[in-house]
């Protein structure tokens, strides 16, 4: 196997758990290092510290897989992906049929994510190494999951940084037509072949639930509906009315389905095909009680973080300002780059320059079948605050 030697003093970050190794770490390789080869890591001193995988191709050199002398193969493959799989049984009940299965660097599988869709599963490989154990890993969840269908959406940027190719297709089974997931006994159309990500955002499930608990009697603004998880919940949870704004044509037709799909004759809610940007500052004050603010992605990477912060400082300024007395902010952001605390930064900042007294009622993240590696906070992507705007 390719053995890696790390310079000296790299190796603390690897021991503490930290499932990534740099280029800018590595003092020696024992060979050329193919795309994805496993690799043995080891300090300066020549002590073990575990198995990875190894790519040159990625500024992400290796990602890790094991620690000490465990080796990692097939069986350890099928194990994690068993314990992974066995872990979201408590997720999945009869209000809920769909959820996060494995979670990459959180489940000790760096570059695979796969969820569960109803009774079929979406998979995601992200990396070269994980690519060799392609094969294996559709065995593995056949045999764990005995799923409906399996369907590949590898069409991530990362996999070009790796120096892989899309792939997007049905691998296994039968895909069903509709597709309709199951949240909180609520129900939602997926769209597994176009939709964003995997084709639908499960990292929101509780916090869509507690929003849902904020809604009855409020006039509510859910801001970048995607497909309307939001919407639907404030809707169910009694909202006076909803407004759905979203910049895609697409999603807005698609926050419609939803809504027909769970009530029939809804008349308080409106669609709006528009910029967030410039639709809050257009808005009259106090025309919501309750907005949502769950942009897309600002900061992609590190050098993106500045302007991202402003663009969330911009939306959440708008939006404290704008929201009526006594008024609820749902703010969130899923930019890896922008950590918890700089988020909270950035929306104190907001609310200060707001001239509006506001309370933190909530912190959010993502569901507990988004479990982060305690050792990798990148993987802490998505963050929230529920304030209350007096
Ligand atoms: N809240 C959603 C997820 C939002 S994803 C959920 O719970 O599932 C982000 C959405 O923002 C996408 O649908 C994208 O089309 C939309 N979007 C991106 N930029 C926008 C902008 N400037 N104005 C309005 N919508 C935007």
């Amino acid at each position: 196997m390719l053995n890696v030697t790390l310079k000296p003093g790299k190796e603390k970050p690897v021991l503490m758990g930290h499932p990534w190794i740099f280029a800018g770490a590595i003092a020696r390789l024992s060979g050329k290092g193919a795309a994805g080869e496993l690799c043995k890591v080891l300090s300066t001193k020549g002590e073990i510290l575990g198995t990875g995988y190894y790519n040159d191709h990625s500024a992400i050199t290796i990602r890790m897989l094991s620690s000490g002398k465990s080796f990692f193969g097939v069986p350890q493959l099928e194990a994690r992906i068993t314990h992974a799989v066995q872990y979201r049984k408590n997720t999945v009940d009869v209000l809920t049929d769909s959820c996060r299965l494995i979670n990459s660097e959180g489940d000790f599988l760096p570059g695979l994510i796969v969820d569960k869709f109803s009774d079929g599963l979406v998979i995601q490989i992200g990396t070269a190494g994980m690519e060799l154990f392609r094969n294996q890993i559709l065995e593995i969840l056949v045999k764990v999951c005995s799923p409906g269908f399996i369907y590949e959406r590898s069409d991530t940027e990362s996999r070009l940084r790796e120096g892989l190719g899309e792939k997007e297709g049905l691998l296994y089974g039968v895909l069903p037509e509709p597709l309709i997931v199951r949240e909180n006994d609520l129900k939602f159309l997926a769209d597994i072949g176009s939709g964003q990500k995997t084709g639908f955002f499960f990292d929101q499930r509780n916090n869509r639930a507690l929003l849902k608990h904020y809604s009855i009697n409020r006039k509510v603004c859910d801001c970048f509906s995607y497909s309307g998880g939001f919407t639907v919940n404030a809707l169910a949870g009694g909202a006076e009315g909803v407004d759905a704004v979203d910049v895609s044509k697409n999603a807005i037709d698609w926050v419609q389905q939803n809504i027909k799909l769970n009530f029939s004759g809804v008349q308080n809610v409106n669609f709006f095909n528009a910029d967030v940007f410039k639709f809050l500052r257009e808005i009259d004050q106090n025309k919501y009680d309750l907005i949502i603010l769950d942009p897309p992605k600002f900061a992609k990477h590190q050098g993106e973080v500045e302007r991202a912060s402003r663009g969330y400082k911009d939306i959440n300024l708008v939006a404290l300002k704008k929201v009526a007395s006594d008024g609820i902010i749902f703010t969130f952001s899923c930019s890896n780059a922008v950590d918890i605390k700089l988020f909270r930064q950035i929306v104190f900042a907001a609310a200060a320059d707001s001239g509006r007294s506001v309370q933190v009622l909530h912190t959010l993240t993502a569901g507990t079948d988004h479990p982060v590696n305690i050792a990798h906070k990148e993987g802490e992507y998505l963050k929230g605050l529920v304030l209350r705007v007096i």
